[in-house]
């Protein structure tokens, strides 16, 4: 057989195959779309009803993570949908019945303004995610007001994971602050190397190159210190906290009272300082006993690099925690010390779950007492797939945003 002919037939053979595995193709995005929908439906549940108090997530997202084993952000759309899912229900409808899938109704959930369900309903049926975007951000906005003129500033705004600082400085403040900041940066990046020489090469535990996060905490953390010593008593460490051995009374310095959760928490990961009393008298002040020291850390981070409680891959910030705490005759060593970030570090502290080890074998229990298990939920289905149509997906035609009319939000009734 000559080589053109086998071209020749090679080609309708594989266009056939194509077709085929198009069409099995579009039968499971029908099904997958249905399942994603009923999936925002039980996180809207979940949601709704406060079920997920116990389970010791974060968030409903992080929840969704774990026990789906998805990616964050995969996780962040499906409780972004499930949050307005009231607010959509054509676009819900939609999913259930595998015509939309979970992407495209999670642009709109994302921005698409209230009332506009009907809208893009009707547009994602052909719209892409992409094309989808385009829309949601063609809606008017209201007018931001006249600029007011630029001044400098410091704000703060939060959500369930991050505190963010919005910092406005004019230039030559800005200079300095950068300025600063490099030279910490500098610094810490120096000390990181001579540490890693001083470790061997290959050391399997080595630490990350320090960040600008890592530089602007040692410029807060220097420029306190020097505070803190112009002050009477001149203590360089950050919290300052009073135990009576008696009574197990914890303090903050010159500060309230601490409840008892406090009191363990800011006492486990020493990081703090702290003055033992006997009957109204200092009989000293201890630090470096339970301190968790260089070596001891890398270990830590070594053994499980992320927040002990299954689940969470926090990976910043963690704090080494006692399990028997060290109040009660816990040991600061490897057996003892898991990480755990602040949030569940609190958590835990607060009774909202429960840690027991020794650290091999750990044992972590919702508020329910329930163990919490560090894989997902996912297992072989044993119920057909749903009854939906295929879903050839949207028809990817070029959108023509000339004549695209974008959802406007009705004007609120006026009074005259
Ligand atoms: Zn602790
Ligand atoms: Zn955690």
């Amino acid at each position: 057989m000559s080589p053109a002919a086998s071209t020749a037939t090679a080609e309708p053979h594989s266009a056939v195959r194509l077709e085929v595995l198009f069409d099995e193709l579009a039968e499971l995005t029908g099904q997958r779309n249905a399942i994603d929908g009923r999936i925002v439906e039980i996180a809207a549940e979940i949601e709704r009803d406060e079920l997920w108090g116990a389970t010791g997530a974060r968030s409903i997202a992080a929840l969704l993570a774990w026990k789906t084993g998805s990616a964050p952000s995969n996780a962040a759309t499906i409780a972004t949908v499930a949050h307005r899912l009231d607010e959509f229900p054509r676009c819900a409808q939609g999913m259930r019945e595998g015509r939309l899938s979970l992407d495209q109704v999670g642009v709109i959930a994302h921005r698409a303004g209230p009332g506009s369900d009907e809208h893009y309903a009707q547009l994602a049926g052909v719209a892409t995610v992409t094309q989808l975007r385009t829309a949601v951000s063609l809606e008017p906005r209201p007018e931001p007001g006249p600029r007011p003129e630029p001044q400098a500033s410091i704000t703060k705004t939060s959500d369930a994971e991050f505190d963010f600082w919005r910092i406005a400085l004019p230039h030559a403040e800005s200079a300095k602050f950068e300025a600063a900041l490099h030279s910490h940066h500098d610094a810490l990046v120096t000390d990181w190397k001579r540490d890693r020489e001083a470790g061997g090469e290959g050391s399997d535990h080595a630490t990350p190159i320090p960040t600008n996060i890592d530089a602007f905490m040692r410029l807060v953390e220097t420029s306190w210190d020097v505070e803190v010593q112009r002050r009477p008593h001149g203590q360089r460490t950050t919290v300052v906290v009073h135990v009576d051995v008696q009574q197990q009374v914890g303090s903050l310095h010159l500060g309230p009272l601490l409840s008892d959760s406090e009191r363990r928490y800011l006492l486990c990961d020493a990081t703090c300082e702290v003055w033992f009393h006997d009957a109204g008298e200092v009989i000293g002040s201890g630090r470096s006993t339970r301190t968790i020291s260089r070596r001891l850390r890398r270990a830590l981070e070594h053994r499980h690099p992320t927040c002990a409680v299954p689940g969470c891959a926090a990976t910043r910030g963690l704090h080494a925690h006692h399990i028997t705490h060290w109040e009660d005759g816990g040991a600061t060593e490897l057996d003892n010390l898991v990480l755990l970030c602040p949030y569940h570090h609190r958590l835990h502290h607060r009774g909202g779950i429960t840690i027991t080890g020794p650290a091999g074998e750990l044992v972590v229990t919702d508020g329910g007492g329930q163990r919490l298990q560090p894989g997902s939920l996912a297992r072989q289905p044993s119920t057909p797939p749903p009854a939906v149509g295929p879903c050839p997906g949207p028809t990817g035609e070029r959108a023509n945003w000339w004549w695209y009319e974008p959802f406007r939000p009705q004007a609120p009734p006026t009074t005259n």
